[in-house]
């Protein structure tokens, strides 16, 4: 991603930046903070090419000189890297980034370390780190990356500059999915549900999810053409997909976003969660005025909560039903 692209993504963030390095205010050390996916990591090499590229016109990178090449493929002496190890960042791997930090730039006196993850050090790695992130010995760059601020330590906090980096657009995070292997089935409802669930299942998961996604189809289509199907797909198919109460909430966030692109397809927009089923939904969507579809949103939001105040699933789940059956 090039830095006018970014821009568009983060705009306030690029815009911080680009003053600092204009007017050489840069911090000894910036912890960037946001979702996976709000291009954390992305700004960094971009910051890294600005500080480092000799034909940077208004803090925006050549992106292809020779520099700027270097350090796009990760092959620049003076930009280090440090990442996890297995779960965490450990002292060892901070003790050798000071090493390497203290050796005299191969070609500038400059040097930049990017930590990923940064809220996996382990207390000693980020003691060890404090000490120089508090004296840098020499012209140093530190840019800290998490996506969980709140487990870093307040000593570290307090040295650093925070940036915090706005939450990915939507089709952002569906196309991020798609580039780790996800089909667009997947990716367009993994994209919708909130970070912390959707990390989950990323890899592995996604099965799960296109089953699930398969469910809500026929449950939807038995709720407004064959009634008498639902429940006995309710108990033999959804319950023992969605097994428990944290599984079950993901089943209604698909029913969910299934009844909201609903309305997204009455007004002509294209942003769907379920892009392939546009036809069914026009066709859905001519016999639902917008009013009941809003109705059967609030219906399926009061489920979540009721969840989450322990009802039983079955009870629960029967009783949405029933009343989206009446709404249809
Ligand atoms: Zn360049």
């Amino acid at each position: 991603m090039d830095w006018n692209q970014m821009w568009k993504e983060q705009p306030t963030v690029m815009n911080m930046l680009k003053q600092s390095i204009e007017k050489d205010r840069l911090a000894h050390a910036y912890i960037f903070e946001g979702m996976r996916g709000a291009g954390k990591k992305h700004t960094a090499w971009l910051v890294a090419q600005s500080l480092f590229c000799p034909w940077q016109q208004e803090a925006a990178p050549c992106g292809s000189c020779s520099e700027c090449m270097r350090i796009e493929h990760g092959n620049h002496p003076d930009i280090i890297v440090v990442e996890p190890e297995g779960a965490s960042i450990k002292k060892a791997q901070v003790e050798n980034l000071q090493k390497e930090l203290t050796y005299k730039g191969m070609e500038t006196a400059f040097k930049i370390y990017i930590v990923n993850d940064a809220d996996r050090m382990t207390a000693s790695a980020a003691n060890s780190l404090l000490k120089f992130l508090e004296e840098p010995e020499s012209p140093i760059l530190a840019l800290l990356l998490t996506e969980n601020v709140h487990f870093m330590l307040d000593t570290i906090l307090s040295r650093a500059q925070k940036i915090s980096f706005a939450p990915p657009s939507t089709d952002t995070r569906t196309r991020i999915y798609q580039e780790q292997g996800v089909s667009e089935a997947a990716a367009s409802l993994l994209a919708r549900l909130p970070d912390e669930t959707a990390r989950g299942y990323n890899e592995e998961g996604t099965d799960w999810i296109v089953q699930g996604r398969a469910l809500v189809i026929q449950l939807v289509e038995e709720v407004h053409s064959r009634p008498h199907q639902m429940l006995l797909t309710l108990q033999e198919k959804w319950l023992t997909h969605f097994k428990d109460r944290e599984e079950l909430d993901i089943g209604l966030d698909l029913l969910l976003f299934w009844y909201r692109d609903l309305l997204t397809v009455k007004y002509g927009q294209q942003d769907l969660a379920y892009p392939d089923q546009k036809e069914v939904m026009e066709k859905q969507g001519q016999r639902m005025p917008e009013t009941d579809i809003a109705n059967t949103l609030q219906l399926i939001l009061d489920a979540k909560r009721r969840l989450r105040a322990n009802v039983n699933a079955q009870l629960l789940m029967e009783h949405l039903l029933l009343r989206l059956q009446e709404g249809s």
